[in-house]
């Protein structure tokens, strides 16, 4: 069978560049306490962000967390309603996770915005958490902390499709490429890296 999907691929270098071009505005705009790398596109990014952010923000101390999801294709007839349950957790934050992420500032980073269930899967059950968290303290204090409590995503590439989740509330959103509807090949996915250098090259190339 001919593959018919188009193919674009990016290098570490590309990579590298997107998010240090993007990481002024998430610092103007958003200066995360945290970041939570979504496993495993997301872990590259994180660490490079890191990098970055680290020397914008003088926060020497920013770390990173990891989550594990992996997305189940859905089985025909799958309803709007049941798209939560499509993302599988391979990987979470621990027992923990609403104290590690109550009142912080808290980014989200993946490689790629495609169908945008997993970003929206991320958010939503993060967001569960902080809720359970909160049961802890005083009614009184609740508000005030759940409005000190933030999340905001950032993603390498989003793909200008239909997405089939939204993000939850207003969730800050950053993006290193908005890109078409195409596969990408990720640098990390090669086995000849060689190889995956020239391929971009091509890419490029066919592209001006
Ligand atoms: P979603 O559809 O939930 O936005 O994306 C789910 C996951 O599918 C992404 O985190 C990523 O691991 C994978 N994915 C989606 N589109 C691409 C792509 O173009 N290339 C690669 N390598 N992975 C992708």
């Amino acid at each position: 069978m001919v593959d018919q999907v188009k193919h674009w691929h990016v290098t570490y270098n590309d990579i590298h560049n997107l998010i240090r071009q993007a990481t002024p505005k998430i610092a103007a705009e958003f200066n995360p306490d945290l970041l939570i790398a979504i496993g495993e596109g997301g872990f590259f990014p994180a660490r490079v962000m890191r990098t970055f952010l680290r020397e914008e923000t003088g926060n020497k101390t920013l770390q990173i967390q990891a989550i594990g999801l992996s997305l189940y294709e859905p089985l025909e007839g799958t309803k709007a309603e049941q798209i939560g349950q499509e993302v599988i957790r391979t990987q979470w934050l621990g027992p923990d996770s609403g104290k590690l992420l109550l009142g912080k500032r808290n980014l989200i980073v993946d490689e790629v915005d495609d169908t945008r269930k997993t970003l929206h899967y991320a958010v939503s059950e993060l967001r569960k958490d902080i809720e359970k968290e909160l049961l802890s303290f005083p009614e009184s204090d609740r508000d005030r902390l759940r409005a000190a409590t933030k999340f905001g995503i950032f993603v390498v590439h989003n793909k200008a499709k239909t997405k089939l989740a939204e993000l939850v509330g207003d969730t800050p959103y950053f993006v290193g490429a908005e890109v078409g509807d195409v596969w990408l090949n990720y640098p990390w996915e090669a086995i000849d890296i060689e190889n995956h250098d020239r391929l971009a090259l091509l890419d490029t190339i066919q592209t001006k």
